[in-house]
């Protein structure tokens, strides 16, 4: 039942209580659906802060996760902290605060777009795939850049107008 999840709070406890702070460990197997691989999600952990208004509850909230990411360049895992922060306003008709959806929500854009092992990172050989930043491969300057082939490229001249019309 939902009342049981250490997510969902009593609306009538936290405000008996004038408020309720809590840091909760979460199981990165329950959320790793969030992200696009199973083993991406390593830890994650949630702060909620829930102070009592006038006719609401404002929750401020923040959710803590260690990802293992691949870097952008090498590809070689990177492994860091992200955290985010969050609030919202839960009016005084609710039964039951139910965090589950905005914790899910605020870990799901917890991921960088584009992560880097180190700003140096030299990146990977196109030719052989040796990693630059371990090892320098023998391997010759890539001449097949397309601005190299643009330059082998002769470009014709427009065709009359007319040559295929009557
Ligand atoms: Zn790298
Ligand atoms: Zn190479």
């Amino acid at each position: 039942m939902a009342e049981h999840d250490p997510l969902v709070f009593k609306y009538a406890d936290i405000r008996e209580q004038g408020g309720l702070n809590a840091v909760l460990e979460l199981s990165p197997a329950a959320y790793a659906d969030v992200f696009g691989a199973p083993d991406v999600l390593r830890k994650l952990s949630a702060e909620l802060d829930f102070s009592v208004g006038g006719d609401s509850v404002l929750l401020e909230g923040r959710v803590r996760a260690e990802l293992r990411l691949e870097c952008s360049r090498c590809g070689d895992p990177v492994v860091r902290q992200y955290e985010d922060s969050f609030d919202e306003v839960y009016p005084d008709s609710l039964e039951y605060i139910d965090t589950r959806e905005v914790i899910r929500e605020t870990a799901a854009l917890l991921a960088p777009i584009k992560v880097l092992c180190s700003e140096a990172c030299k990146g990977r050989c196109p030719s052989c795939g040796a990693n630059r930043n371990r090892e320098t491969c023998g391997c010759r300057p890539d001449k097949s850049s397309p601005f190299e082939a643009l330059k082998g490229l002769k470009l014709k001249g427009p065709e009359g107008p007319g040559k295929n019309s009557k």
